[in-house]
């Protein structure tokens, strides 16, 4: 036997590599037991609570508050105070600053935040850390730079606070869309009831803890917690000036009739059914990552999610094979692991949604393509899937499905391309790959969707405008536009 032979009898070579658990430490985060609502700059015990679980393993977290009547008309008088003494006049370098310290705070904590909203959500905690954090951070700070610029950024309108502003928000970028809302109401000089998801309410109740940090004067910021009925009731609420709502297209249907005739300001960020379109001589390789990135980050529960693949016909076969060569090595599972792709679904209910949309794809006559995959037992998962052979009547190519689902259609002239895109009732993002700057801008010309991605995907900026078409919503986020629905000009 060669020295050689006899080493690899010793060490044999592993059949695979795989990868070792690299948890990242759970007690980075201090939970309670149980949360108050967070009213006056004061935690009031609620009169309803329930509970908030880990969706991963459906372990309880915390009891939290079910807010009711009553208690939101307190967290809306104690916006008014706070607006009316002090917040809405203080100089507005003064804002600036509490903007900037909450922003500093959040990246000084972001590691605990992380934590917190992966086990709340259920996303990976790549991406907590990677993406939600550091957006959060970068808004405020964005934010807190206008705060005393406002006279400049609307020359000649005299710009002025609204008052209290009611602000609803989803459960799959929980702290995210928080800053969203937050951020640039504080700026704009008005202060703040908020509601996050009855899933997903611990890093909003957490981020009381920053606002205490921070020092921000008690009522400026308020968060309730609770249901849909908690949402409906700062909606109808007499005392609120401004909603800003990011949701489902149904419920922001029925808030807009609500306040049909009331005066009151609105936005709303509502869902979507984006086109990723992939032309012939798009950089395939980047592409298949961009369409990845598009429909399986945070699990497919993203409004501006790629869920509509639209491939050139010439390009089909290959882009299908490397897409699904490359869905193999999606790491599904435990969502604080520093090596998972894609993590839980965020709850029962969005996992029947989830289920059933794709019963019917298969009823329908698409094919289902879903790598080997294993789940863990307990807790809420979807294996990432591929329909091809889908038509554009299917329910799979019409409805937001908001999970990892991703429906494959081809096209063989830009014209169709368009046409395809255009045809849904939402509006709110598009991608497109190719190597030609010119087909870029003329397709952003005809594209009906308020974010375009060149050459990329799900890349956000606190300084570029995000918002929809159609039934995906009206107003914008981020940027100076983000700043405009939160103030009244004379
Ligand atoms: P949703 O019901 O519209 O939830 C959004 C927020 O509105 C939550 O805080 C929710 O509370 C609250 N809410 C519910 N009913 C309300 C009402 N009548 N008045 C005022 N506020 C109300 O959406 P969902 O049930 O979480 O998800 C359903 C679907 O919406 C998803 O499958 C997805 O298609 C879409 N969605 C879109 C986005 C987006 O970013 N555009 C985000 C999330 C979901 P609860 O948490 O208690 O429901
Ligand atoms: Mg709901």
């Amino acid at each position: 036997m060669t020295e050689l032979e006899r080493k690899q009898d010793r060490a044999p070579v592993p059949s695979s590599w795989d990868y070792a658990p690299a948890p990242e430490a759970r007690d980075l985060v201090q939970l309670r037991d149980r949360y108050g609502l967070f009213i006056g700059g004061k935690w009031i015990e609620p009169k309803e609570t329930y509970e908030t679980i880990d969706p991963s393993t459906e372990e309880p977290l915390a009891q939290v508050g079910q807010a009711t009547p009553e208690e939101i008309d307190l967290a809306v008088q104690a916006g008014r105070e706070a607006f009316e003494n002090g917040w809405s006049t203080i100089s507005p370098a003064e804002r600036s600053k509490y903007l900037f310290r909450i922003a500093r705070i959040l990246q000084e904590r972001a590691r605990e935040f992380a934590v917190l909203e992966s086990l709340n959500g259920g996303k990976p905690i790549r991406e907590s850390r990677d993406v939600d954090l550091p957006l959060a951070a970068a808004h405020f700070f964005y934010y807190a730079g206008w705060a005393d610029k406002l006279e400049y950024a609307f020359p000649n309108r005299k710009p002025r606070p609204l008052g209290v502003a009611g602000q609803i928000i989803p459960w799959n970028f929980p702290l995210l869309m928080l800053a969203w809302k937050i951020a640039p109401a504080l700026a704009a000089g008005n202060t703040v009831v908020l509601k996050p998801a009855e899933t997903t309410p611990l890093s909003a109740l957490h981020f009381c803890d920053v606002l205490r940090q921070a020092e921000l004067p008690p009522g400026v910021v308020n968060i309730v917690t609770g249901d849909g009925r908690a949402g409906a009731e700062i909606v109808k609420h007499p005392g609120v000036d401004k909603i800003a709502f990011t949701g489902s297209t149904d419920v922001g249907k029925a808030i807009q009739r609500e306040l049909a005739g009331t005066g009151k300001r609105l936005t709303l960020e509502l869902g979507g059914k984006a086109a990723n379109i992939i032309f012939d001589d798009a950089a395939l390789d980047q592409a298949v990552e961009g369409i990845v990135n598009g429909i399986y980050f945070n699990q497919g529960h993203v409004c501006c999610a790629g869920s509509r693949l639209l491939v050139q016909e010439s390009i089909y076969e290959p882009v299908v094979e490397k897409l699904k060569r490359r869905l193999a090595t999606l790491r599904v599972g435990d969502p604080l692991d520093k090596n998972t792709d894609v993590g839980a679904i965020n709850s029962r209910q969005q996992l029947d949604k989830i289920a059933e949309l794709v019963a019917a794809g298969e009823e329908e006559g698409a094919e289902i393509y879903q790598p080997p995959c294993r789940l863990p037992e307990k807790g809420y998962w979807f294996v990432p899937t591929v329909f091809t052979n889908v038509a554009q009547s299917y329910r799979i190519a019409q409805e937001e499905i908001f999970g990892p689902v991703l429906s494959v259609l081809t096209f063989r002239t830009p014209d169709e391309a368009v046409e395809k895109a255009n045809n849904t009732p939402y509006g709110l993002s598009a991608g497109v790959w190719t190597e030609k700057g010119s087909r870029i801008l003329a397709m952003a010309q005809k594209l009906r969707a308020g974010v375009i991605w060149a050459n990329t995907y799900n890349r956000f900026d606190p300084a570029s405008p995000f918002g929809g078409y159609k039934e995906s919503g009206f107003g914008r986020e981020g940027g100076r536009h983000g700043l405009e629905p939160y103030l009244e000009f004379e």
